[in-house]
């Protein structure tokens, strides 16, 4: 499931590659994916690209007039294919073919894409496509004109980004104290904080020391300014490793570097334990039982 550090590479790499750059044409061969009709889709079409940026688990794409939401929920992954000659992956459930622009990146792209090689060049025509085996991600088309809910981006489902630099060690004391339930659920729960799932969050609290299921209200002061400090520091961490690792295969999700996350069995990093997993609902938890109090 693509987090905040996955999605913040995407969100940076289309913004430099695609912003600027008219729509030629929209195929939606996987009618589950996408919230919108036909007539929709085609309204898209000659609109320039203007952003494309990352809040929360969602990725944004603003045009001239309308807007669309991309929520990749478990198995969603996006691709930018350099030319429409790229072989597209299968269960392809969305594509996009974008025209040439005027000049290179926007002047807002982030640094670090900077005379990327995988920047399409400015006469290309780029494809961003979507894939999704299980069509359980949605793509929400957002014509000016057309009142449409994209669940769980509301203003009152979702906190602040967990790398928001607005998000202060006081604003997270102050909004952890009303979840007061295990620590690993309320790193996932996108009203605390937007961005974090089931890998980081594992991640987070092996880095943090604390145990995944140990409740908030049991946290000393100094507890809670640790899972602060790690959340930050592992999420920047992840995004700096993935800026060298995932260009040009975005549709690649990397997670070999994490340090407990699907690592049953093998031995803890910090203390050499073996690492504890455990499956519930689907979702795998995984901590050192020696390190992680
Ligand atoms: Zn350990």
């Amino acid at each position: 499931m693509p987090e905040l550090p996955d999605l913040a590479i995407l969100a940076d790499a289309f913004h430099a590659g695609l912003t600027g750059r008219p729509v030629l044409a929209i195929q939606a061969p996987g009618p589950l994916t996408v919230r919108g009709t036909p007539h929709e889709i085609d309204g898209f079409v000659g609109q320039c690209l203007l952003r494309f940026y990352r809040r929360g688990k969602f990725l944004w794409l603003e045009f001239e007039r309308d807007r669309i939401a991309v929520n990749a929920m478990l198995t969603g992954r996006l691709q930018l294919a350099a030319t429409p000659a790229v072989k597209k992956p299968q269960m392809t459930t969305f594509v996009m073919r974008f025209g040439p622009r005027a000049g290179g990146p926007p002047a807002d792209a982030g640094a670090w894409t900077a005379e990327a090689a995988w920047i399409p060049s400015p006469e290309a025509t780029p494809e961003l496509r979507y894939r999704d085996p299980t069509q359980m991600g949605k793509i929400y088309l957002l014509p000016h004109n057309v009142e449409r809910q994209v669940p769980g981006a509301g203003p009152d489902e979702m906190g602040p980004d967990a790398d928001d630099p607005e998000l202060s060690l006081a604003v997270w004391r102050t909004r952890i104290r009303r979840h007061p339930g295990e620590l690993k659920n309320l790193l996932r729960n996108q009203e605390f904080v937007a961005g974090v799932g089931n890998a980081y969050s594992d991640e987070i609290l092996h880095a943090a020391r604390l145990q995944p299921f140990r409740k908030r209200g049991t946290l000393a002061a100094e507890e809670i300014d640790e899972m602060y400090a790690a959340t930050r520091s592992v999420l920047a961490n992840a995004v700096a490793v993935l800026r060298e690792r995932v260009p040009p295969a975005f549709e690649k999700e990397v997670r070999d570097f994490l340090a407990v996350h699907n690592r049953g069995g093998e031995a803890c990093p910090r203390c050499g334990h073996p690492i504890t997993q455990v499956e519930a609902g689907g979702f795998v938890t995984s901590y050192c039982r020696n390190c992680q109090r």
